[in-house]
Order: C-alpha cells, then sequence, then structure tokens
C-alpha cells in the first residue's frame, strides 16, 4: 500500500513538474544489507548490488553504484562498524554500478582495471555525435541541448554533461553518462592484491568481452566468494539483447571464472549463488547460441524464432518473460555478424 502511494504521488508530482523531472519524482530506493558470510556483506540499491568487507584496518567497498547509495552506505557503515572504506575498487566503469565513488574520497584509495581509464577519458573536442545521438540533434548542430534528448540522454543528462554547461558535446555522448564516476588511483592490467587490516581482495581481469573491456572479478578469498557484475548474474537472464559481438570472449570469461576456487558468487544484479549458478549462465548462453543457430539455419525468421525458442529450464530466472524474446533478438544479431567464428 506504501508503495502505490508513493507512487501515485510520484505521478503527480511529474505532471507538475514537468518530463525532465522524472528521476527526482521516482519512489525512494529499495535499499537493504546482506550478510554474506563472515565479515562480506552485500549492500542494494533496488536491483543493483555492491560487496564490501569489514576488516580491523577499515572497510574494502566493491561498486559505489550512485552517489546517493554511497551516501546511505557511509552512514550505515559509520554507524554499524565504525569503520571507514579505504578502498573502493571497482568491477568496471559502468555509470550504473561506477557512480558515485568521491562520496570516499577524505579516506579511500580507487583501485580498478587499467582500461576504465580510456574509458573515462574525454575524447577528443571535435568527436562527432554518436548515431542515436546525431538522430535527436533536431537542430543539427552537432551536440544535445536538454529539449532535444530521450531515452538514456535525457534520464541521465547531467550525467553526460561533464562540463556542466547545459549541452552535451559530441565528445560527451561518446564517453557516455560517467562524469560521476571517480577515476582509478592505482589500476592493474592482469592481477592484483590488496592488504588490509590481515585480509586479502584480489582483483582478477576478466578479458575483452561482450560488455566490455575492463571487467574484474573481485575475489575475496578469506570468504570464498567473488563478485561479478553484468557479464554473470545469477538466476537472472542475461541484459536485454546481449550487447555486442564477441560471444566467444564472454563464454572464455565465463570459464576462467569457472576454474577459480570458491564456493559463492554475488553479482552486480540477481541473486546470491553457487559456483554452479556460474555455469549455469554459460550452459544458458550455449543453449541460447545452438538453438538460434539452428532456426537460422532452418530459414526462420526471428520472430518465429522468438515464438518458438521457450529455453524453459530457466523459466524460474529473473527476467524470463521480459528478456527471452531479447536475449533471442541479441543472440541472432551476434550470430548474423559472426559468420565464420572460430
Ligand atoms: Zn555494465
Amino acid at each position: 500500500m506504501q508503495k502505490k502511494s508513493l507512487f501515485l504521488l510520484g505521478t503527480g508530482a511529474l505532471a507538475l513538474l514537468g518530463a525532465g523531472m522524472a528521476a527526482q519524482a521516482q519512489e525512494a530506493p529499495t535499499r537493504e544489507i546482506v550478510n554474506v558470510s563472515g565479515n562480506l556483506y552485500r549492500a542494494s540499491n533496488n536491483t543493483h548490488h555492491a560487496v564490501f568487507l569489514v576488516t580491523d584496518a577499515g572497510i574494502i567497498l566493491a561498486d559505489p553504484i550512485n552517489a546517493d547509495f554511497s551516501r546511505w552506505l557511509r552512514g550505515q557503515l559509520e554507524q554499524r562498524f565504525g569503520q571507514p572504506v579505504k578502498y573502493v575498487v571497482y568491477s568496471h566503469h559502468h555509470w550504473d554500478h561506477a557512480s558515485g565513488g568521491a562520496v570516499f574520497d577524505d579516506t579511500a584509495i580507487f583501485v580498478g582495471h587499467e582500461n576504465m581509464l580510456r574509458n573515462l577519458a574525454m575524447p577528443p573536442a571535435d568527436t562527432a555525435l554518436p548515431e542515436a545521438a546525431k538522430a535527436m540533434d533536431a537542430n543539427d548542430n552537432g551536440a544535445l541541448e536538454q529539449g532535444e534528448t530521450s531515452g538514456n540522454y535525457q534520464a541521465n543528462f547531467a550525467l553526460f554533461d561533464a562540463d556542466a554547461n547545459g549541452v552535451i558535446s559530441g565528445a560527451e555522448a561518446s564517453r557516455g553518462p560517467v562524469s560521476a564516476v571517480r577515476a582509478p588511483d592505482v589500476v592493474y592490467s592482469d592481477h592484483m592484491s590488496i592488504n588490509l587490516g590481515g585480509e586479502q581482495v584480489e582483483l582478477l581481469y576478466a578479458g575483452v568481452m561482450t560488455h566490455g573491456d575492463d571487467m574484474s572479478i573481485i575475489r575475496f578469498p578469506s570468504e570464498r566468494t567473488i563478485f561479478v557484475v553484468d557479464w554473470i548474474s545469477i538466476g537472472r537472464l542475461p541484459f536485454r539483447t546481449l550487447g555486442t559481438g564477441m560471444l566467444n570472449a564472454w563464454l572464455n570469461s565465463i570459464r576462467m571464472a569457472e576454474a577459480l576456487d570458491y564456493d559463492t558468487v554475488v553479482g552486480g544484479h540477481g541473486q546470491i549463488g553457487g559456483k554452479d549458478g556460474v555455469t549455469a549462465v554459460r550452459l544458458y548462453l550455449e543453449e541460447l547460441r545452438d538453438q538460434v543457430a539452428a532456426g537460422m539455419a532452418a530459414g526462420r525468421s526471428l520472430a518465429e524464432l522468438q515464438e518458438s525458442i521457450r529455453m524453459e529450464r530457466y523459466r524460474d530466472w529473473m527476467n524470463y518473460e521480459e528478456w527471452r524474446p531479447l536475449n533471442i533478438e541479441g543472440m541472432y544479431t551476434i550470430l548474423g555478424n559472426e559468420t565464420a567464428a572460430p
């Protein structure tokens, strides 16, 4: 009931303030902290998850998610554990997991894969708008004014507009909505360990794959747990249309994760699970690939495949109804582009 009335209030406020204020009119996010094992906890902001390890010398946090969440989490950590965040480690650079870390600037060192620096760097000033943004540029001046935007550009306008001049330039659009991502101070290329308070955290490079080229596996050896974000989600279908290409690289990264030593997996989305949950993600992708490939070889259309490929074994996974047809569409595109994939 309470949720419902909050939602209605949000809708009313939206009508008063206009669509540009939509983000602020949404209902308060659902936040919680659950114990994973020992001194390792999962902290959630709606469907986005972070993890943190509490040691005698401070806290290691993986993924700040956003500034509001980080401010809330900082208060919780001070209240419950009386310890500052000493390290913020990043799963990857994407805005919806990596924003807001500056909340911990006064106490923390920031760590991520070296490719994050390039992915967060501003491209040259004369960079043209990407295709999707170009289509919104009604006055054809090569930049997006607020009134021209829709979708992601509208919802995250301020995160794109790094110089806060009220206009998204081609460079800002190409860079992405990452202006609230505090860049790492320390980067690594293949593997690194952080020691704090007698505990250890490892970052392992997951390789170039569909979801990006700065993905880390974050491993907590003492808790026999790994934290992985977006390219492995336990008990949840892969996101929408699967990103673009590089399916074999993605599968190899999952195999790499399967080969590590741990018992528990926490994802940036989905459920807390075991190593068999990681294997299940690979088997899902392989089954989807084989079924879509067989359908394409038999000359079936995408619409026919979306009707006939049911992936029944996975019907209990989150987002099964909404994303199954989108996953099929994504695989159809990937296989169509990778004609001679090894
Ligand atoms: Zn991501």
